[in-house]
């Protein structure tokens, strides 16, 4: 047990739209900080100017606190080892380099791409390991000013230790890197902008951060982060400190490939967009290397934080499965939400512009009156549109393949006699519906649930939907026996063009 006070980070390069990986990664981090009482840093990894935008910084924060994955540092917060976007500590960067270089843990390395890959493909050919040979490592003056004179400007590379990396990973346990396969590696550009493989550690080691949980695909820079802070310690730009780390498993979609960031089923706002919860989303991601218990896939984002353990973390690949996430989803809307909350989280989908019915014609008691039947049907918020959408529409959606699959022959008899049974109802309940139409149906032959098919379809548009009488119930007689009336009279001439 470490008494240190836990520091983590979440550190996204604001590149593109925020995608579920992504937020797998924040998740964990934020429930690991949660668990332990810590510290959940924000930083922003925007050294990258060319693919850095605003836009993309802007879609992160604010996917970040949809989510309410609140955090302690960063960015809008503030905190005491600020600024937390990378693009405004440029010249903590270039001091760094400026001592590594003097210290000799870094030199300038003068070779070309061409001449990189050349040497890279003459060793592949060679069977040798096919990173940078360290050429550069002893340049002789003579050397450097010849390289000078053609007018090369170096990169600053690196100088890896001699000898191999062990460390124990969080989630995979021992693991050790020889030199051959960690050659030396570039930190700064030509130009004199600093690299990732240098930014990075240098705020991990800064902000004092404690514990590195991050992707797999992360792995192979680990053991030269950590020497790069055993260099920063020992030329006393920080303490001596090298962070734990735990590597989480890879997404996979289809098949074996891992889930890409472009896949469609990756974005973020998709899943906004049709009305996920925050917290079932997250309780799905969740299980993307990490359970709670076994035979246990629904919890909430408190017992998350209470349980979690990174030790308890799967090494191995972990699938993408999107109706899963829906139906993960689906519970969190049936069996979290009050009724009222349901009301209100389905609001949007309801008012205007998503939904389509003219804004006047919603009618929030309607709603309200059949919301609880509809929670328990809904998988993700959106849905919720096509189940009322019977009683804001002036006529029911238009859907020939559920009109043509009710209107059979003989629906226009049944449907008469429904009608007529629903003209003298005493009082307009969905229960005393139930019994006309079934006792109309009976006359026919027929049981309950081919009776109200074609009524159903007549009034809504659907063969599906929510418990039919209690619709009608709410919908009320006048405009029931409307949308009968016109059923009937397309059924009738239907009829008369095909006699
Ligand atoms: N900015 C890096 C990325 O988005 C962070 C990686 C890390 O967690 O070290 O890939
Ligand atoms: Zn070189």
């Amino acid at each position: 047990m470490t008494t240190t006070p836990v520091r983590v980070r979440f550190c996204p390069s604001p590149t593109g739209n925020p995608h579920v990986g992504l937020v797998r990664t924040a998740l964990f981090n934020w429930a690991f900080a949660r668990h332990h009482g810590g510290t959940y840093v924000f930083r922003i990894e925007d050294t990258d100017l060319a693919r850095s935008t605003e836009e993309s910084y802007q879609a992160l924060l604010e996917v970040m606190r949809w989510l309410g994955l609140d955090w302690d540092e960063g960015p809008e917060v503030g905190g005491p080892h600020g600024p937390y976007r990378q693009s405004e500590r440029m010249d903590v960067y270039r001091e760094i380099a400026a001592k590594l270089l003097d210290a000799g843990h870094a030199y300038h390395c003068y070779c070309s791409q061409g001449e990189l890959a050349a040497r890279r493909e003459a060793a592949r050919g060679a069977g040798r390991p096919s990173g940078y040979d360290g050429r550069c490592r002893t340049l002789t003056a003579q050397e450097v000013a010849a390289y000078q004179a053609e007018g090369r400007s170096p990169i600053l590379r690196f100088r890896m230790p001699d000898a191999p990396i062990t460390f124990t990973d969080l989630v995979r346990g021992e693991l050790t890197f020889t030199p051959e396969n960690v050659p030396d590696y570039g930190i700064v550009r030509a130009n004199g902008d600093p690299l990732y493989t240098l930014v990075n550690p240098v705020d991990d080691a800064l902000m004092e951060i404690t514990h590195v949980l991050r992707g797999e695909d992360l792995l192979s820079s680990t053991p030269r982060q950590i020497a790069l802070y055993r260099a920063m310690a020992e030329v006393g730009v920080v303490r001596d400190h090298v962070p734990h780390f735990g590597h989480l498993p890879y997404v996979l979609g289809e098949g074996t490939k891992k889930l890409s960031k472009r896949d469609p089923e990756s974005s973020l706002n998709l899943y906004r967009e049709r009305g996920f919860l925050p917290a079932g989303l997250l309780n799905y991601l969740a299980l993307l290397g990490w359970s709670i218990a076994e035979d246990r896939d629904i919890f909430t984002l408190e017992e998350m934080v209470a349980a979690f353990d990174i030790a308890a973390v799967n090494a191995n690949p972990a699938r993408f499965d999107l109706k899963k996430c829906e139906a993960v989803n689906a519970v969190h809307i049936r069996e979290h939400l009050s009724a009222e909350d349901f009301v209100a989280a389905c609001e949007p989908w309801l008012r205007a512009p998503h939904a389509p019915w003219k804004p006047e014609a919603f009618d929030p008691a309607a709603f309200a009156a059949l919301a609880p039947l509809a929670q328990t049907r809904v998988t993700v918020l959106s849905d919720i549109a096509d189940n009322v959408d019977f009683l804001f529409l002036d006529e029911p959606v238009h859907d020939e393949k559920s009109w043509s699959k009710a209107m059979k022959p003989g629906a226009a008899e049944v449907l008469a006699a429904i009608r007529a049974a629903l003209t003298e109802l005493d009082a307009w309940t969905a229960e005393r519906l139930k019994e006309a139409v079934q006792a109309a149906g009976e006359a026919h032959g027929l049981k309950l649930g081919k009776a109200q098919a074609p009524l159903r379809v007549a009034v809504t548009g659907r063969t599906v939907g929510l418990p039919l009488f209690e619709s009608l119930e709410v919908l009320g007689r006048p405009r029931t026996l409307e949308r009968v009336d016109a059923a009937l009279g397309r059924l009738a001439e239907a009829a008369g063009t095909s006699a």
